[in-house]
């Protein structure tokens, strides 16, 4: 199970681990269940290892995670800045969690890139950028915490993986598998599965928790999302959803409530891709998913600076909701190219 992981860089890590007392773990900005799994899952590991650890991370993480153990003792930068300041400064090892390129951190980026002690960067995302002294990357795996979990095993530190550790590092591999239904590309996931339960980790429970609740606000935005919001474009063979303010206050928002919703269109037969558009205070964050190897990671990138996973990726837009829509549909066909000539292959409406 560790044999994927290059074992002079797990060798490397054990030593920067041992070397250091105070060390900092950190994500990415509005953190999922991968990002604070592996986070939280590596500070449970540090703490069995006798280290000194503080999660940072750059803005709230949903309350759809609070039942994981230490979610209480994350270091919020949004909250407080100084505290996190403070902490990252005196550390003398920062772990970078799930993100490939420092803008993914907004306002904490500058705070991790100017500290002077060293980096490691754990994470599953497409070309990242060589911002740590060591790059433990590995894109094909489904998640930061399979990627988390093979190198603890290469490490040599299994047995210091415990109930709460097991918890955080399979809640990162259920949410970004969906359940174990999307992104596997290593059939020994299910050994990982298999060692994670061992350790007394819930599967139920964190299905539940972790993707299968939500508040009554959250499941009727969704709903009148689908009725009312939803485009379908037959001959791109795409749907698009967008929220705008007006619409998001009317139905309570709170981060994290559409979480899951840019997946429902490709539930629709024939649906190669699906793209959500949600007006935020500072922009409009665009959401891409598909299905049948569309690379909706190039539509991200190329017309929302953004990217992500071939077929799970999102992006930025600063300018209004509409624009935003419009761009997307303007350019839909420079990214017909990619979708299957297969006849059988249309939207059934
Ligand atoms: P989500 O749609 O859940 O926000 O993100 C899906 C995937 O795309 C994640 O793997 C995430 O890291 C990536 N992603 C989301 N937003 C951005 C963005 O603004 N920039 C980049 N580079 N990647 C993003
Ligand atoms: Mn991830």
């Amino acid at each position: 199970m560790d044999k994927l992981i290059e074992s002079d860089k797990a060798k490397e890590f054990r030593l920067l681990i041992e070397e250091s007392e105070k060390i900092v773990l950190t994500c990415h900005v509005r953190p999922d269940g991968d990002a604070i799994g592996s986070t939280l899952g590596l500070w449970h590991l540090l703490r069995s290892l006798g280290k000194e650890a503080v999660v940072v991370v750059p803005d709230k993480a949903p309350v759809s995670l609070s039942f994981l153990p230490g979610f209480k003792e994350l270091a919020v930068y949004t909250c407080h800045k100084e505290y996190c300041e403070t902490t990252v400064s005196s550390a003398d090892l920062i772990i970078c969690c799930d993100f490939n390129t420092p803008s993914r951190q907004d306002a904490l980026a500058p705070v991790i890139q100017n500290a002077h002690c060293r980096k490691v960067l754990v994470d599953h995302h497409q070309e990242p950028d060589e911002f740590a002294d060591l790059m433990i990357s590995y894109p094909d795996m489904s998640s930061t915490c399979e990627v988390c979990f093979r190198v603890i095993a290469a490490m040599g530190f299994f047995g210091e993986v415990n109930l709460d550790c097991a918890t955080c590092l399979l809640t990162g591999i259920i949410t970004d598998t969906r359940n174990f239904s999307v992104n596997i590309k290593h059939s020994d996931i299910y050994e990982i599965l298999m060692r994670l339960l061992d350790k007394g980790a819930d599967k139920e429970r964190i299905v539940k928790e972790a993707l299968n609740t939500r508040s009554y606000w959250s499941l009727r935005l969704e709903a009148y999302a689908l009725s009312e919001r939803m485009r379908i474009f037959p001959h791109h063979r795409a749907a698009l959803i967008t929220l705008d303010r007006e619409t998001l206050e009317r139905f309570h928002y709170e981060r994290g409530d559409t979480e899951g919703l840019v997946n429902r269109p490709l539930e629709i037969k024939g649906v190669a891709y699906s793209i959500f558009m949600r007006q935020d205070s500072d922009c409009v964050k665009v959401s891409g998913r598909s299905v049948g190897g569309f690379p909706v990671s190039e539509i991200c990138k190329q017309l929302f600076g953004g990217g992500g996973h071939l077929q799970a990726a999102g992006g930025e837009f600063y300018g209004t909701l509409e624009d935003c829509e419009q761009l997307l549909i303007d350019n839909m066909s420079r990214f017909d190219r990619y979708l299957s000539k297969a006849p059988h292959e249309r939207i059934v409406m």
